[in-house]
């Protein structure tokens, strides 16, 4: 991750988006990012935009049932939803160590369900409602 960027807040679903496109410019492979934040705090909305700055032209939706989404941008983006599945080992057995490799970017929504696996990840997004379509968005190395 390049240094600079400061966060934002946003007052509609499109500035979030704006927000993940920029965002994206400052990633490099390797990166992996926890996100938190209650439902509809625009954490997927954000994930459009950085596809969109990376490449990814097809659609982008939480991974609530299937867990893990690959977009085949280059590099790959890996979208992750803990929301459902609390059961470390089942994130275990599904390999999700595995995707945290220099090839791809990865994104985990409900990061904070799996915490004790990801004691060696770096980076967190916190998103929170501010009002009815205010979010904020901050950027926080861990
Ligand atoms: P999450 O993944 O955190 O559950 P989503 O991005 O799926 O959240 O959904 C956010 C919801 O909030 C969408 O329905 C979106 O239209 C709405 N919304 C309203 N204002 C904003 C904003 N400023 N940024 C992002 N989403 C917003
Ligand atoms: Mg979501």
């Amino acid at each position: 991750m390049k240094k600079g960027w400061e966060g934002r807040i946003t007052n509609s679903p499109d500035e979030t988006i704006s927000a993940g496109v920029e965002f994206s410019r400052y990633i490099e492979p390797g990166d992996v990012f926890q996100m938190v934040g209650n439902l509809a705090a625009g954490k997927t909305t954000f994930l459009k935009g950085v596809a969109t700055g990376i490449g990814f032209t097809g659609e982008v939706t939480s991974p609530t049932f299937t867990l893990i989404n690959e977009y085949n941008s280059n590099p790959k983006i890996i979208h992750v939803d803990c929301y459902r599945e609390n059961d470390l080992n089942r994130w275990i057995n599904i390999g999700l160590p595995e995707y945290f490799t220099s090839r791809n970017i990865v994104f985990i929504e409900w990061a904070d369900i799996i915490e004790p696996l990801l004691s060696d990840v770096q980076y967190l997004l916190k998103f929170s409602h501010m009002g009815r379509d205010k979010r904020k968005i901050e950027f926080i190395e861990k």
